[in-house]
């Protein structure tokens, strides 16, 4: 990989002199990726590496990696710049693929809400009942207390008839209400049900926030991962580039965009909403501030939803911590889009100008409109991949074997 300076579009006479001297003099990339988080890195990373394609990684921000950078503050400490981000999955082949480029530290993430003035664990378990309530309970009577106000006939559609369904009114108020109007500027009821499915309920002791059997964090964070991911020859990254600094001045055959859609069709058909974050970091002048990575604050009363504390995550060891307290805003970076009908239908009008847009794929979290953990977005980009590797004769089973023969000899 080569990391270069950023390209703008006024150092147009640099950039083709770039092209003429370090690259095919007169054809270019062939492929020009927009975005260097987990959709971009890792399709540069494969058409680099298993098809020897020659990639122009762009990114508009000083860094790789998107929303999961990760990096060393004033103090030291590792810290996430976007916000906790905590690896888990299901998928032996995502697993097998980001163990190419990193080492793991295993980690499972467990979190607590500040409820009726008690750190209590979420998801919803044994012990949250009995802490909140001054019960006793087992997890059969946990169950049929849960069972007594639960309304599990109602027909789920919203993310609030999900969680009413499970636990009742009373433990939707205290722990999902506010929480979901603050992140999501918008009641729970207007939320498609996906999102509040991703919160378990539990009337057991496991206080896992996840029960993927892969759970991890990357041993020297994602940053890391990131370089060693995109450290090809065939692979130049340009950071603090947009893509309308380099769409008409370099030469490409092929754009994969992982920025949002909307953005890219000049908000045509109107503006997709998304939900942003103001992350508010502080360093502290003591080891230790919570006892879990991330306690949540479902109350309306205080306007953070969280705060994280990095040395949970990463098992760093130093005098200090920092923390980030994080804000919901409707303005700033897009980091969430919003999963309601409305935006539904309206992100299928883009999805269908973009298959109609011949010389460009979208893809990842913005390309696609889609909710996506990282996990699912390496997926999505693999699978991505495949279909390029067919198209040009290449099998994905020939891929597949040929990245676990990297593994083994790894
Ligand atoms: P991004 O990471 O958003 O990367 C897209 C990149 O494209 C950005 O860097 C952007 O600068 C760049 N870009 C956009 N437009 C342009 C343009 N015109 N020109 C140049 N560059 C452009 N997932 C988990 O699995 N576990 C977690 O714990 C977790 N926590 C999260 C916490 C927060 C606060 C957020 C916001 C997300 C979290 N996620 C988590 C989700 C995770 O961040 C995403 O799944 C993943 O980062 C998506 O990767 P991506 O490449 O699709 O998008
Ligand atoms: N949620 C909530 N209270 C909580 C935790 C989650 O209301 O204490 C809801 C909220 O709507 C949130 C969604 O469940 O956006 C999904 O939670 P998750 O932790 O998966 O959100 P993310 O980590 O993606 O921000």
């Amino acid at each position: 990989m080569t990391v270069l300076s950023p390209l703008k579009a006024s150092k147009k006479t640099d950039y083709s002199a770039l092209l003429t001297s370090r690259h095919r003099p007169l054809g270019g990339y062939d492929y020009l990726i927009v975005g260097a988080g987990f959709a971009g890195s890792v399709l540069a990373e494969r058409l680099a590496s298993q098809l020897d394609r020659r990639v122009l990684l762009i990114d508009r921000r000083n860094h790789v990696g998107g929303n999961a950078y990760d990096c060393l503050n004033a103090a030291g400490v590792m810290i996430h710049r976007y916000g906790p981000h905590i690896f888990h999955t299901n998928a032996q082949r995502v697993m097998n693929y980001l163990s190419q480029f990193t080492d793991w530290r295993p980690y499972e993430h467990r979190v607590l809400a500040a409820v009726d003035g008690k750190q209590v664990p979420i998801p919803i378990n044994l012990t949250t009942l009995n802490t909140l309530y001054g019960l006793n309970m087992n997890s059969a009577e946990a169950a049929q207390f849960l069972a007594a106000r639960a309304s599990p006939d109602i027909d789920i559609v919203s993310s609030r008839d999900v969680v009413i369904s499970q636990v009742g009114l009373e433990l939707y108020q205290k722990f999902f209400e506010g929480y979901t109007r603050k992140q999501w500027g918008i009641d729970a009821s207007k939320l498609d049900k996906a999102v509040t499915s991703r919160v378990p309920t539990r009337t057991d002791l496991d206080d896992r926030y996840f029960q993927d059997k892969y759970q991890c964090m990357p041993s020297m964070g994602y940053t890391h991962m990131f370089e060693r991911m995109i450290d090809h020859p065939n692979i130049d990254f340009f950071p603090e580039t947009d893509f309308a600094d380099v769409k008409d001045t370099t030469k490409y055959a092929h754009v994969i965009y992982t920025g949002p859609v909307d953005e890219y069709f000049g908000h045509c058909y109107g503006k997709l909403p998304y939900r942003s974050l103001r992350f508010e970091h502080s360093t502290l002048d003591t080891p230790r501030y919570q006892d879990t990575a991330v306690v949540n604050y479902p109350s309306l009363d205080v306007l953070h939803t969280r705060i994280t504390e990095y040395k949970h995550l990463t098992g760093q060891v130093h005098p200090k911590t920092s923390i980030t307290h994080e804000f919901p805003t409707s303005e700033g970076d897009p980091y969430y889009p919003i999963p309601t009908p409305e935006n539904a239908v309206l992100y299928r009008r883009y999805e269908e100008l973009a298959g109609q847009t011949s010389g460009i794929t979208f893809t990842g979290r913005l390309g696609t409109y889609r909710y996506y953990n990282m996990d699912q977005v390496v997926a999505q980009s693999l699978s991505l991949y495949g279909k390029i590797a067919q198209a040009m004769g290449v099998s994905v089973e020939t891929e597949k074997a040929h990245s676990q023969s990297m593994l083994a000899a790894a």
